[in-house]
C-alpha cells in the first residue's frame, strides 16, 4: 500500500474505533509512516478474496484491542500462507532443457499466486489424482519410443539384432544374450567358426549363420532361470 491506501486505511479504522484516530497533525502523520512501513507490501485489496478493511472490521468485531498495523500484516501472511498452500506448481511452458527459464516461470507463478493476482492451481485436485508418470515408466510400458513400423523397417540394416528381437517375441532362448564358452564370442556378437586345430590360439574368423549348440542350451537354461524366478 503506498501513503494515500494506508491514510484512507486509518480514516476506515477510525471511524471503526474512534481510539485509533490521531488528532495532532505530527501523530498522524507519524501514525501513517509506521503503518506504511509495516505494511508496504501487503496491498489494499485483491482479486482474490484480501480486502484490508475486512481484516480491521473483523479485528474491531473480535478483539477488545486498537488494531495495530502488525495485526494486518500477520493476517496478510497468513492470507499468503494458506493460498500457496493450495496452489500446486502448474507444469511451465519454458523449454525444460533450460533450467532458468523454467525456475523463473515457476517463482513468476507462485509469486502471482502469492501476492493475489492470480488464483492458486489447484491442478492436482480436479484431475483423477494420478501422479504424473515420468517418460522413462512410460516407455517401459510402451518398450520402445521407436514406433514398431519404424523398427521393421530398420531390422533390415541390423539382421542380428532383428533375429534376435524375433526371438524373444517368439519365447525362443536369446543365444546372444549370453557369451559362448565355446568360441567366447561376447554378449551380442555372432558364433566365429573355430578351426579344428590342436592350437587354442589359432581361431577362424569366419561368422556362423547359428550360434554354437552350447550357447543355445545356456541360453535356455537361463530363460528358464528367469521364468522360475
Ligand atoms: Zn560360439
Amino acid at each position: 500500500m503506498d501513503r494515500r491506501e494506508v491514510a484512507a486505511v486509518l480514516a476506515y479504522t477510525g471511524r471503526l474505533d474512534p481510539r485509533t484516530i490521531r488528532t495532532g497533525t505530527g501523530d498522524a502523520r507519524d501514525q501513517i509512516a509506521q503503518w506504511q512501513e509495516l505494511l508496504d507490501d501487503v496491498p489494499f485489496a485483491t482479486d482474490q478474496g484480501w480486502d484490508v478493511r475486512e481484516v480491521i472490521r473483523a479485528h474491531v468485531l473480535d478483539s477488545p484491542y486498537p488494531i495495530l498495523p502488525v495485526d494486518v500484516a500477520r493476517r496478510w501472511r497468513a492470507h499468503r500462507r494458506d493460498r500457496l498452500d493450495r496452489h500446486s506448481d502448474p507444469t511451465p511452458g519454458a523449454d525444460p532443457d533450460d533450467p532458468a527459464a523454467w525456475r523463473a516461470e515457476l517463482l513468476r507463478s507462485r509469486n502471482a499466486v502469492a501476492v493475489g493476482m492470480a488464483a492458486p492451481s489447484t491442478h492436482r485436485q480436479i484431475t483423477s489424482g494420478d501422479r504424473p508418470r515420468d517418460v522413462e515408466e512410460r516407455l517401459r510400458e510402451i518398450g520402445s519410443c521407436i514406433p514398431s513400423a519404424v523398427l521393421a523397417e530398420l531390422a533390415r540394416y541390423r539382421p542380428t539384432r532383428s533375429a534376435r528381437e524375433s526371438a524373444v517375441a517368439e519365447g525362443v532362448p536369446d543365444a546372444l544374450g549370453v557369451r559362448c564358452d565355446w568360441c567366447h564370442a561376447p554378449v551380442g556378437s555372432q558364433c566365429r567358426q573355430r578351426r579344428a586345430s590342436p592350437d587354442e590360439a589359432a581361431r577362424g574368423n569366419a561368422v556362423r549363420a547359428t550360434p554354437h549348440p552350447s550357447r543355445v542350451d545356456l541360453a535356455t537354461a537361463r530363460r528358464d532361470r528367469h521364468r522360475a524366478v
